[in-house]
């Protein structure tokens, strides 16, 4: 979980003021800007564009002790109805381009945006990405995945900024990626541009792949409704046929798809999945969730562990 610690509000608005004017703002509510339409407010905001924008912005903070986290397309986070009491940082770093089979992209780019970029110049290797909410950082930061493929299978090297504000450019082996996984967790370096390489094909066979992915994850993931995909990682287990223990499956077994706590409920087609059905509140949710982990804990005697990145203080939601 993703806590805050004290800082001093006053000074640190005016010295970032000071910085970068109105760009800096106070009080941002964050429920439009994650998939579950939750969330209270963040002290302070600030969307940036470049990569050197975001490193000059780091170094301020840096030096005043405020707790920073940075928000891509929030499809993976579930922030507390108290906020966060720190500065929150909007990846909206954007631009693709490509030289041959590679291709480079802002971090803030949406994924499904890189993916029809790689379709339309005929590139393949990120047609796994289609249908996966979020940007390419963000994809970065946890390594997203599904239907075999991973961002760290066809990531060659990205540009990041250290928490100092250091910009540095970073091969592969760096981020160490895994299940879900990347060094950035550990490091907390930010994500500003990234390099792909992909392998020349057809149009035709690329578009052909990308479509079939977006069919079936149709039927397996909400539409139009407010979520943030799988709430639980699966659990590496070398018996299992892919090598994970499904987290859905558990949760199936233990029947929890009748389970709600007032507008958060469990997903009718798939038990990982949790929905805001309207005007569920983060607690709601988190609710929700310890209630399945417990039935899972009580049955199997397994830990769930959150995929979603929990942000800010939930005992401050009275759980
Ligand atoms: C309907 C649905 C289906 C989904 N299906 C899948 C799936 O099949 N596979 C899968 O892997 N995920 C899936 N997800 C989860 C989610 O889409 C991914 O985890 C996605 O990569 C998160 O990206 P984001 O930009 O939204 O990150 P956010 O939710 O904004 O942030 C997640 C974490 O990434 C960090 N982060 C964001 N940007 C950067 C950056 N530039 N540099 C460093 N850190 C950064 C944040 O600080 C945070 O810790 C699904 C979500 C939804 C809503």
């Amino acid at each position: 979980m993703v806590k805050e610690s004290s800082w001093d509000f006053d000074t640190s608005f005016s010295l970032l003021k000071g910085h970068f004017g109105d760009r800096i703002i106070t009080g941002r509510p964050l429920s439009d800007l994650n998939t579950f339409g939750t969330g209270g407010t963040a002290s302070l905001f600030m969307e940036v564009k470049s990569g050197e924008e975001l490193a000059r912005l780091v170094k301020v903070v840096a030096k005043l002790n405020i707790p920073i986290f940075m928000l891509g397309g929030g499809s993976n986070v579930l922030i507390a109805d108290s906020g966060f009491d720190g500065l929150i940082i909007k990846n909206s770093i954007c631009g693709l381009e490509h030289d041959g089979n590679n291709i480079s992209c802002g971090a803030g780019e949406e994924l499904q945006a890189l993916v029809d970029y790689a379709t339309q110049c005929g590139l393949s290797g990120v047609e796994f990405a289609t249908g996966i909410w979020g940007t390419v950082g963000g994809a970065v930061f946890g390594n997203a995945g599904a239907y075999g493929g991973e961002i760290g299978n066809v990531l060659i090297s990205a540009e990041v900024v250290d928490r100092q504000g250091n910009r540095r450019e970073e091969k592969v082996g760096y981020f160490e990626f895994s299940y879900r996984w990347s060094k950035l967790k550990v490091t907390g370096d930010f994500v500003t541009r990234v390099n792909f390489a992909l392998k020349a094909g057809k149009k035709e066979e690329i578009q052909g792949r990308v479509d079939e992915i977006m069919t079936m994850r149709r039927e397996k993931f909400p539409i139009g409704l407010n979520s943030a995909g799988c709430f639980f990682k699966n659990i590496p287990d070398k018996t299992q046929k892919f090598g994970k223990l499904s987290a859905g499956k558990l949760l199936e077994d233990v029947g929890v798809k009748t389970l709600r706590c007032g507008d958060a409920r469990v997903f009718e087609n798939h038990a990982n999945i949790l929905i805001n059905e309207g005007s569920a509140k983060s607690v709601d949710i988190r609710k929700l969730a310890n209630l399945m982990k417990e039935k899972v804990r009580q049955k199997f005697g397994i830990d769930l562990q959150e995929e979603v990145i929990l942000l800010g203080n939930f005992e401050e939601d009275s759980l």
